[in-house]
């Protein structure tokens, strides 16, 4: 998958990117400063910097949209969050814990890694926190 592979934004600009993801349309600037509480200035600065490397699409207004690649990236992430917390609550954590012990690391691990991981849970529809996507799964059609 094209502009996955080896890119990884920092934490912040990924939840940024997750929240544009999860509104589904225009989301403007004094929205992500209301719900992350940060000065509409740093938000504005964060979203030029997601707008300059292709994920979100500026929008009149002052708002910005999910470009297609930014939601490719953010189906990523949660597909990826997921996949941990249901490894971590396969090695005995509960739900909850596992769920936050896979916040404090996923950054960290690459898509190779979770497409491995994938495909030793045996490709999972379920984790403990929401469904895996397996539509832009790469993982998986060798075995379909
Ligand atoms: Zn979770
Ligand atoms: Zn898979």
């Amino acid at each position: 998958m094209r502009g996955v592979d080896g890119l990884e934004l920092s934490a912040k600009r990924a939840e940024y990117l997750k929240y544009i993801f999860n509104q589904g349309d225009v989301v403007r600037t004094t929205d992500i400063s209301t719900h992350f509480s940060v000065a509409p200035s740093t938000v504005t600065k964060t979203l030029e910097d997601l707008a300059r490397s292709g994920f979100v699409e500026h929008s009149p207004y002052h708002g910005v949209r999910i470009s297609r690649r930014g939601r490719e990236y953010a189906r990523f992430l949660i597909r990826r969050h997921r996949l941990l917390a249901l490894m971590l609550s396969r090695h005995g954590l509960s739900p909850d814990a596992a769920c936050r012990e896979a916040r404090s690391f996923e950054w960290y691990v690459n898509k190779s890694v979770v497409d491995s991981i994938c495909a030793s849970l045996g490709h999972p529809v379920m984790s403990v926190c929401g469904p895996i996507e397996h539509d832009t799964c790469c993982c998986c059609p060798a075995d379909r």
